[in-house]
């Protein structure tokens, strides 16, 4: 059998944690290999315990910056080859070194600035391989190249640490979002949006969350409830200005929720809807009428959620005292055409990272315009045109919105955006299109958090090496 020789200084690979090529020093000296890493963070349930850290592994290249994930095995006090001693992580992973592999403990430590990103100690070696200090590079050589131009797709996934902003931990919709992230290694805390508070400051700001600073997440779902938009918006840029990736953004679920913002930004972006108006002043109402053409047309609060505040107004004079009834309650509101064609139906679309990816026909009881579940409304699958779907692609993404419920009606001269909503709940879609949906925000999630090496290596940094 031909003899495994390692020399003092060897290219590997780390492929659990996505790391396809390590420069690391053989130091026989020390029985523990380590890995120097940034950021440590446990993470997990304590019967799944998790570890979380970053490494730039070419120390040339600071740009590059990869996050990995790995289970927690153990915590242990190591001293280093300087004397101090210091209680580190442990991780067991798979290391692959000259076409050979195998389990590798390793410990996690911040000593920055190392030219080396690993140490191999003698534990990794077993007795068949031979260390030959006076040389180097036995093995086949890697390139820190292969970091770079790897597609998304074929990026390493990662155990991530995600939350969910929400008010209702066991509502249908967040126990989807936990089982789907769980069913897919990831970890989901449940995060009462109102309890959390925040120091605001440039740089460095945290979330605080029952008397403790909030960790930092790989990404946040935010579920804000509509009567705490001001508030869920400001939790949700906080964790923004902090770089966490947020499945909805702060600005996008302000955008949607203000109906009149929400109309204004679908017309600059020359999305159907049917014709819209507002006025204020009492003295205006009059005329705000005319400008959608007149009755029948629809009257809604703007505050509206789940049509209860939507009213059908059959002539000019029931609109007015409509009117005049919401001015009296000093009720801000909108004017729209009536889409008579919809029949009391409209189309919830789901969107998920620009694409649709189920949709479905609501109807509402006979006699009923409105199609809203909540007005006792039935759903049924539907097949929606081209048309249909690129309209609702193009309205979650004007709105900012990687995850979005886009509710159409059918006119006669096309599709008509009535409202791009920023939590669309999950139960009516999954049992009406069978599909795993929360699965599927979970897959794109894992898009937008894997590391993004940059295009160009960056100029080598000078005085690096130690
Ligand atoms: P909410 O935000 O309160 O649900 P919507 O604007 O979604 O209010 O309206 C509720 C329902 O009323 C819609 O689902 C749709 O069925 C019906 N509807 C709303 N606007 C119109 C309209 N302009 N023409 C016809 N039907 C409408």
């Amino acid at each position: 059998m031909t003899q495994f020789v390692l020399g003092w200084e060897e290219w590997l690979s780390l492929p659990e944690l996505g790391l396809p090529a390590i420069l690391a020093k053989v130091d026989t000296g020390a029985k523990t290999s380590a890995l120097h890493a940034f950021a440590i963070e446990p993470f997990g349930s304590a019967d799944k315990p998790m570890v979380r850290f970053a490494i730039h592994p070419d120390p040339n290249d600071p740009a590059l910056e990869i996050i990995c994930s790995a289970p927690l095995k153990d915590r242990r006090e190591v001293t280093s080859s300087n004397g101090e001693t210091e209680l580190r992580f442990v991780i067991e992973t798979t290391i692959v070194m000259g076409g050979r592999s195998w389990p590798l403990e390793i410990t996690l430590t911040d000593r920055g600035g190392m030219a080396y990103r690993m140490l191999l100690g003698r534990g990794a070696i077993s007795d068949d391989m031979i260390v030959s200090p006076s040389q180097s590079f036995q093995q086949p050589e890697l390139s820190f190249d292969s970091y770079h131009g790897i597609p998304r797709q074929k990026r390493h996934r990662r155990a991530l640490r995600l939350a969910v902003l929400t008010r209702e931990p066991n509502n249908y919709s967040t126990r989807r979002m936990i089982e789907a992230a769980e069913a897919r290694g990831h970890t989901m805390e449940v995060i009462d949006t109102t309890r959390c508070y925040m120091n605001i400051r440039g740089v460095g700001g945290e979330v605080h969350y029952d008397g403790r600073c909030l960790p930092h997440y790989d990404a946040v779902i935010p579920r804000i409830g509509a009567s705490i938009t001001s508030y869920g918006t400001a939790v949700v840029r906080q964790f923004e200005s902090l770089g966490t990736y947020c499945l909805a953004r702060s600005d996008g679920i302000t955008m949607s929720r203000d109906k009149l913002h929400a109309h204004q930004i679908l017309a600059r972006n020359k999305i159907g809807m049917p014709t819209t108006a507002f006025a204020r002043s009492p003295k205006d109402s009059a005329h705000v009428i005319p400008l959608v053409g007149g009755a029948p047309l629809v009257l809604k609060l703007l505050e509206s959620t789940q049509g209860k505040g939507v009213v059908l107004a059959e002539t000019k004079k029931a609109a007015e005292s409509v009117i005049s009834a919401f001015q009296g309650l000093k009720a801000d509101f909108l004017v729209q055409s009536f889409v008579k064609e919809a029949a009391g139906e409209d189309i919830r679309c789901l969107v998920v990272g620009g694409k649709v990816v189920a949709s479905m026909r609501r109807k509402g009881k006979p006699d009923e315009f409105r199609s809203n579940l909540h007005q006792g409304g039935t759903a049924e699958p539907v097949k929606i045109s081209k048309a249909e779907r690129e309209i609702a692609v193009r309205a979650a993404k004007v709105m900012r919105l990687d995850f979005a419920g886009v509710d159409l009606l059918r006119s006669e001269d096309g599709p008509k955006v009535l409202e791009v909503n920023s939590s669309p709940g999950l139960e009516g879609i999954e049992t009406m299109s069978g599909k795993d949906i929360a699965g599927m925000v979970m897959a794109h999630i894992e898009t937008q958090v894997a590391p993004r090496p940059p295009r160009t290596k960056a100029k080598p940094a000078t005085g690096d090496k130690t």
